[in-house]
């Protein structure tokens, strides 16, 4: 969806729930089970005042953590809770243009298990197992069905990869002008005994964050058809590198045909690089 249109239908939202709110003259619409209530308050800017960390909506003041400074007014914003029942306030404000001066570089990025995301110029951006770091603490709570714990556990991971992609995405899209990924399918490798790490490495959403933060920075981002980007040999483009499963344990390589020595996603990510220069796309 286009920016435009989204923040015209969350308007929509906002104004048709202000309307809904007048009508049934209540703050907080329910949900039809009248158990549960609405984890959900949208509000438009003029509703509500923001100071520093308080945001007064409705005639109360609420102090919220300030996750980053808010320099420009806000257009709208929703109050939303999570699934501990914690209540969270986000913001969009007036958005202008942040132009940075143009690098010129171009980067390919390969999105691995073992290193999350490899750089064409040798990048590493290497995050621990959240899954497997949490392991024990999670299946210790499910056995004793601490129900709370584990959706403490859940939100904690969920936030801890969170945090990285944002750092991750933040220092690619500074530094290039052209981000090229690979169209690295979840459900690919989900069946594999990766399964596990794959969905501990949450691709699609690192991607999703990388492509909006290169719209807003004026980066342009691509996509390539991944496929033989590791065992193509990037130099001189013959398919000479170690392949099938087994494959994958082999770090380093060297390519039968020119002798070039290659780190294997680094190797993958000037790949990914060069097949969209090349025009390869799908
Ligand atoms: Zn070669």
């Amino acid at each position: 969806m286009a920016p435009a249109t989204r923040s015209q239908s969350v308007q929509a939202v906002c104004e048709e729930y202000a309307k809904s709110c007048k009508q049934f003259k209540k703050r907080k619409l329910n949900w039809r089970s009248k158990k549960k209530s609405l984890g959900w308050i949208p509000f438009k800017g003029v509703g509500v005042k923001v100071e520093a960390d308080t945001i007064t909506y409705n005639g109360h003041t609420f102090k919220f953590w300030l996750s980053r400074p808010i320099t420009s007014k806000v257009r709208f914003g929703s109050f939303c809770q999570d699934s501990k029942g914690h209540w969270f306030v986000n913001l969009v404000v007036e958005y202008f243009e942040i132009v940075r001066p143009k690098t010129g570089n171009a980067v390919g990025v390969d999105l691995g298990l073992k290193t999350l995301a490899t750089l064409s110029d040798g990048v590493e951006f290497n995050r621990e197992n959240l899954t497997k770091k949490f392991e024990n603490q999670l299946a210790m709570a499910q056995r004793v069905r601490k129900k709370k714990r584990v959706t403490a556990i859940h939100a904690k991971i969920k936030n801890k990869r969170k945090d990285w992609n944002h750092k991750a995405t933040t220092a690619i899209v500074s530094e290039y002008d052209k981000v090229v990924v690979g169209n690295v399918s979840s459900s690919k490798l989900i069946k594999t005994r990766m399964a596990k790490s794959v969905s501990d490495a949450g691709w699609s959403d690192f991607k999703q964050m990388l492509a909006y933060k290169a719209i807003k920075l004026g980066v342009e981002m691509k996509e390539v058809n991944e496929s033989f980007s590791t065992v193509t040999c990037s130099c001189c483009g013959n398919r000479t590198g170690p392949k099938g499963e087994a494959g994958l344990r082999v770090r380093e390589w060297i390519c039968s045909s020119c002798g070039t020595v290659h780190y294997r996603d680094v190797n993958a990510a000037m790949n990914i690089l060069r097949f969209s220069l090349l025009g390869i796309t799908g």
